[in-house]
């Protein structure tokens, strides 16, 4: 058996934010262990006495998706977003992910990857939600983060090169954990999540005219690992710009799953609902943040916002859909030519097969200068809190 190497750092948390267990469910199957082994490279990588006691869980959700009896689910928190409804003093903000509107008609047996952008703003309404935005908004604002920083570290040399995406935080938790001497190349741009929650307290707040401190922000997503993200440390940017105490940039964050399960309890028709429409102010956002739900997305949408940031003009039509980053090959490389700069990018999926990654490219001393990292299966659309089957299903 691997020990956890010298590196692991971060302690698991004594109540993971993220992940529940019901261990009489259990009927020791082996699906979790396998995925957290095989393709996370977690299990089996430490022993238990090295750690406390403590299991150390990068929060992706993945054996929750994997358990075939619910043994294992995600942290519910639709209860206490149920109990914000009811009260009249609060403001409930709903921000949905790509991705959830892709595979969320599949728990009501709509056919996989039906589009149900409006049903499931319908739905979020019929729940109580007083305002429905696309986190696609903060989407693009992530993409002109990390294409900005990524120019100014092959140009200025600011930071070192390669720079790893930041917007996976079960990705971000795993480099903290077994690569912390990369930390130096992970973006320092938060998530779209990240830059959602203190956009909607602080700019959304005040052009609408509601006070910050009644709000409470719900990202809908098809992630676990947003559930412990969210409660890091540094998400509570708003508290600090506007000074109010013990206020965190999101408040929830509810999964595909977990939204579905609680139509499912308040017994709506999702199939029958009638389409709504996003809120209009930052209800709209550009295609980029669309194609962050998919591996490859990230990278593209950066490389397409460098190519205009750097050239002054529109990336052209083979920055679309580009080949070489897309599909479901767990590691893809890339080389791209913007203006006078030749770019070398990877993505991955996959944390066990990011550390192998890691490992080749410092015993070949390659250059590379930017790698997305995504840990679910195809990225964000195998989800740990997706439609069951979803992951298996790939793009
Ligand atoms: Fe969450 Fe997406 Fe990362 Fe999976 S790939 S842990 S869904 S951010």
């Amino acid at each position: 058996m691997n020990h956890l190497p010298k590196s692991v750092r971060v302690p698991i948390e004594p109540d993971n934010p993220s992940i529940m267990r019901d261990e009489s469910l259990c009927i020791k199957c082996g699906q979790c262990k396998n995925i957290c082994t095989d393709y996370i490279g977690v299990h089996d990588t430490y022993e238990l006495e090295d750690t406390n006691n403590r299991a150390v869980c990068i929060n992706c959700g993945q054996c929750a998706n994997v358990c075939p009896v619910s043994s294992i689910t995600e942290k519910y928190e639709y209860q206490d977003v149920r109990n914000a409804i009811a009260d009249p003093d609060k403001i409930v903000i709903f921000n949905t992910s790509p991705s959830v509107r892709i595979a969320l008609g599949e728990e009501f047996d709509l056919s996989g990857g039906s589009f149900v952008q409006g049903k499931m703003i319908a739905l979020l309404r019929k729940l109580g939600g007083d305002y429905v935005l696309d986190t696609n908004f903060a989407a693009d604002l992530t993409i002109m983060e990390e294409a900005s920083e990524l120019i100014e570290r092959v140009t200025k040399k600011t930071a070192p090169l390669p720079q790893f995406t930041s917007c996976c935080p079960s990705w971000v938790k795993y480099a903290e954990t077994y690569h912390p001497d990369i930390l130096a190349h992970i973006s320092s741009s938060k998530s779209p999540i990240g830059m959602q929650g203190p956009t909607v307290k602080t700019y959304f707040a005040k052009k609408m005219g509601l006070d910050p401190a009644k709000i409470v922000n719900v990202a809908v997503t098809p992630c676990t690992a947003k559930k412990f993200e969210i409660r890091r440390g540094e998400m509570n940017a708003a508290s600090k710009y506007l000074d109010i105490e013990d206020m965190r940039d999101m408040d929830y964050v509810i999964t595909t799953r977990e939204l579905a399960k609680w139509a499912k309890e308040e017994n709506i028709d999702f199939a029958s609902l009638k389409d709504s429409d996003y809120d209009s102010f930052m209800g709209e956002a550009s295609g980029a943040g669309v194609i962050f739900g998919n591996t490859g997305g990230v990278m593209e949408a950066a490389l397409r916002t460098a190519h205009q940031f750097i050239t002054g003009n529109p990336a052209p039509a083979d920055f679309y859909n580009l080949k070489s980053v897309r599909g479901m090959e767990s590691v893809k490389e890339a080389e791209v030519t913007i203006g006078p700069l030749k770019l070398k990018a990877v993505v991955i999926f996959g944390t066990k097969a990011a550390t192998e990654f890691i490992r080749k490219w410092r015993s070949s001393g390659q250059t590379y200068h930017f790698i997305e990292v995504m840990t679910c299966p195809g990225g964000c659309i195998g989800g740990g809190g997706q439609p069951k089957g979803t992951l298996l299903k790939g793009d």
